[in-house]
């Protein structure tokens, strides 16, 4: 753990504000089951090789994002899948996207796992009586799913995403939202646990002003604003405890 502002983080925080990918469970392993599921599942459903899923599931990823933007929607494996399907000269078949969709979020999270002591640290607030609220980009119905599968749902107090917020980190409301809904006290600093160094970190000191505290790992690498970066949730605890 590395402390930069030793000063923010005299004080208890009023409230936690957490990022959920990458940030209470590794992204990329989770990915690359998921990924790797929904390919084997067209390449025998369709009967085409691996080598034509993987540009046609590319370019559908690229329009999608060009078109949509930075919204929740643009982030959507159906949208990716249903163009994938039409790329291929499928024409729109939505029982297939919705079948590559399924099978995607199941192998991604039959392959996610929390990272250690992430539970236990979200105990220790409850005991404290911190609220907690997620604040991350996506659509509500997938992340919601995310935090009941991990067995988290009730560790947080609201769930904001960008689908509910109409933007995407580091646009300010969804950091708005959260707090309003938390209804901080005044004069309590605000954490910000977040892996990425411009949505989570950046976003999260301009919009509210949070302390930030910054995750690392596999393919996560320390932004120069973060107040705190860390690797082990035991690492927050400790923090948590020593704050007065
Ligand atoms: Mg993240």
């Amino acid at each position: 753990m590395e402390i930069r502002n030793k000063k923010a983080l005299a004080a208890k925080p009023g409230a936690v504000l957490m990022d959920i990918d990458n940030t209470i469970y590794a992204y990329d392993p989770a990915h690359q089951a998921a990924f790797d599921a929904a390919m084997r599942k067209t390449v025998h459903l369709l009967g085409i090789k691996q080598s034509e899923f993987e540009p046609a599931y590319k370019e559908a990823c690229k329009q999608v994002k060009q078109l949509l933007g930075q919204t929740a929607a643009s982030h959507s494996r159906l949208l990716y899948f249903a163009r994938m399907l039409e790329l291929l000269g499928m024409k729109s078949q939505p029982l297939m996207a919705l079948d590559l969709e399924q099978t995607y979020w199941r192998n991604f999270l039959s392959a996610s796992k929390l990272f250690p002591q992430l539970k236990e640290f979200l105990e220790d607030l409850r005991v404290a009586g911190i609220p907690v609220a997620a604040v991350t980009d996506l659509t509500a119905q997938i992340q919601f799913r995310k935090l009941i599968y991990f067995g988290v749902d009730h560790n947080f107090d609201y769930i904001v995403t960008s689908e509910q917020a109409g933007v995407e980190k580091p646009g300010a409301k969804p950091f708005q939202m959260a707090l309003e809904r938390l209804a901080v006290h005044e004069g309590k600093p605000v954490w910000f646990v977040g892996d990425d160094e411009v949505k989570d970190i950046s976003g999260a000191k301009a919009a509210i002003g949070a302390t930030t505290l910054q995750k690392v790992h596999d393919g996560v690498t320390a932004s120069g604003e973060a107040d705190v970066v860390f690797e082990h949730f035991r690492e927050l605890r400790e923090l948590l405890r020593k704050a007065e």
